[in-house]
């Protein structure tokens, strides 16, 4: 039976949460849809330290805390895979992986995913020394060299996390200047265990039932090098979880949602919040402002 809300927000990280506290405190009937648990990709950082008011923080525990206080203020949360919206007549309907759902605002918040890098040997080592997830499997390399891929600030967050296990962390970036923030670039020159492998690229992860080592190229002097790991780890960016929206919205060049100041998209009564956007900073601080915008919009379109 197809059910009708006021405002379904897609996506249970904290940019979703946010908005589901705001739409649940305007008293709307709301509804989160959520395909894995709360938090989204800030559940698999191991630490947040640049939230502001909570100096440190695991980001899974974070996620929690922000899912029970929504739901504190009685918002709904249903784990459900939204495959595809349409509107007509004003109402969206958002197909799900148990049936139909329509509503007459929507916040898109579905977030972005990890990149694969794409090599020879990736695909058939994932969970046998590839990794995604620093925090769910860097313990597994206690006392063991490992390498890790990547030049933003997921890089170098998590590298510093593989300090505490790793023997020794190879920092592998294609350019000779890393992206992440300065402070975090501090901590890597300063950390004995890390060593950069500036101006290299991975061309092969090599091993027979699991990780031994990966082959190397240097782009500037092309040469090729092997370094012996058991791990590796790869950060090399995101990509948005729109494909459910595919002939529904206007997305750019990378998938993203382009929206106005208030977080309006090209649909009448559909809202973009968090790093599912086209946009240059993508925080947990500035996911969480976007949310409470976007719910507050969406309170403001039904009002109108
Ligand atoms: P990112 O900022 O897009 O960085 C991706 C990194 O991977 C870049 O260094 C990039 O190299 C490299 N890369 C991309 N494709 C590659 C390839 N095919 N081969 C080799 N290297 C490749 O992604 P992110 O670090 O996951 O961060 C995503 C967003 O979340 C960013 O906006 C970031 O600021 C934010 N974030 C913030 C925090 C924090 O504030 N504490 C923590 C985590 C994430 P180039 O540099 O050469 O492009």
């Amino acid at each position: 039976m197809t059910q009708e809300h006021e405002i379904i927000i897609i996506g249970g990280g904290p940019a979703g949460l946010t908005a589901g506290i705001y739409a649940a405190r305007a008293r709307r009937r709301t509804v989160l849809l959520e395909k894995h648990g709360a938090g989204g990709q800030m559940a698999l950082t191991w630490e947040v330290e640049n939230y502001p008011g909570v100096e440190k923080i695991s980001g899974y525990d974070l996620g929690q805390i922000m899912e029970r206080q929504a739901r504190g203020f009685g918002l709904e949360i249903r784990n459900l895979d939204v495959t595809g919206i349409a509107t007509a007549d004003g109402m969206h309907r958002v197909s799900t992986s148990e049936g139909e759902l329509v509503s007459r605002t929507i916040i898109v918040a579905s977030g972005s995913r990890h990149n694969r890098l794409g090599v020879p040997g990736e695909s058939e080592l994932t969970g046998r020394g590839v990794s995604y997830c620093a925090t769910c499997d860097g313990a597994f390399y206690q006392g063991v060299p490992v390498a890790l891929v990547g030049g933003g600030d997921t890089a170098l967050e998590e590298a510093m996390f593989l300090t505490r296990y790793a023997s020794r962390v190879f920092l592998i970036h294609r350019r000779n200047e890393f992206r992440g923030t300065k402070l975090l670039q501090e901590r890597i020159a300063a950390e004995p265990k890390i060593e950069p492998v500036l101006d290299t690229v991975v061309e092969r992860i090599e091993g027979a039932d699991a990780v031994n080592g990966l082959a190397l190229r240097n782009v500037k002097s092309g040469a090729a090098s092997r370094i012996a790991v058991e791990g590796v780890f790869i950060f090399v960016g995101t990509t948005p979880n729109t494909e459910f929206l595919r002939g529904f919205l206007p997305l750019d060049e990378k998938g993203f949602i382009g929206t106005t100041p208030n977080l309006e998209t090209a649909v009448p009564g559909v809202f973009a919040a968090g790093d599912v956007r086209a946009k240059v900073l993508r925080q947990i601080s500035t996911a969480v402002g976007e949310g409470a915008l976007a719910a507050t919009m969406a309170d403001h379109y039904l009002s109108h």
